[in-house]
């Protein structure tokens, strides 16, 4: 099994998808199945060029693992409680990554879970991994965001877009909903709406569009199409407050 290694956490809002705004801590643990460099962040780590979404530095283990820290259970809850310790109220926990759910049977993982049965946890996944509900029950107890990617992740299609993943969790989960990470070119150049059509057929569940965009610069590029197409075809648009207010920086 591999090991479980966080990359960050921090106590921020929610700047995506349903409950943008949120109070929110976010763990955001190491390590992804996919790549995504159709994204095309870059960044220059010890003199190697490394391609692929905003969060690239937990998605590369060989590169960035030594950046990455491995804590049990009751370590990541301690760490919660501290980032949560001087408010009134319990905020939303975010599990991110990477993705997170290459650890979904990893035992401090699960019960971390458990430890957290207090708080409203939220897991952002690119659900290409098939989660075993029955076995694994804790899992139906909390809501899931399926960021699953589409064409312009670079990404083959059987390995970005895993059908019985997906329906498990809209048939298990407390609760779901789709995001989907969208550009300008993407939606002049490409058959986008089949290709969200082909994914969310089947599940009534709502549909977030969002703008592709590390950057402010690029988030404006891409915002206004998305809108359009949103309006369109009757998808709700989400933006990414954390870029615009904090533009590039981690951790916020
Ligand atoms: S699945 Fe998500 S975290 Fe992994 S490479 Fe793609 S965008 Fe990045």
């Amino acid at each position: 099994m591999k090991p479980l290694y966080l990359a960050e956490s921090f106590l921020s809002i929610q700047g995506e998808g349903k409950y943008v705004g949120a109070p929110s801590i976010f763990l955001r643990f190491g390590g992804c199945n996919l790549t995504c460099k159709g994204f095309g962040c870059e960044f220059i780590h010890n003199g190697s060029k490394l391609t692929g979404c905003d969060s690239l530095f937990a998605v590369y283990e060989k590169y960035f693992k030594q950046d990455w820290q491995i804590f049990n259970a009751e370590e990541l809850f301690e760490k919660v409680l501290l980032h949560a310790k001087d408010l009134p109220y319990k905020p939303h926990i975010v599990i991110t990554g990477g993705e997170p759910l290459m650890h979904y049977k990893n035992h401090d993982f699960y019960r971390l879970l458990r430890l957290l049965e207090n708080f409203f946890v939220f897991v952002e996944t690119n659900a290409t991994i098939l989660v075993d509900f029955d076995t694994f029950k804790e899992y139906k107890n909390i809501s899931f965001c399926m960021s699953v990617k589409l064409s312009n992740s670079g990404e083959k299609y059987a390995k970005r877009v895993n059908k019985k993943a997906i329906e498990a969790i809209c048939k298990n989960a407390k609760e779901t909903f789709f995001k989907f990470v969208l550009s300008e070119q993407m939606i002049k150049e490409s058959a986008i709406k089949e290709e969200i059509e082909d994914i969310t057929k089947g599940h009534n569940v709502p549909i977030f569009c969002m703008p592709l965009g590390r950057n402010r610069e690029e988030l404006d590029k891409n915002s206004e199409s998305v809108i359009s197409f949103c309006i369109k075809n009757g998808y709700n648009y989400t933006d990414r407050i954390h870029i615009r207010l904090w533009n590039d920086k981690r951790g916020v």
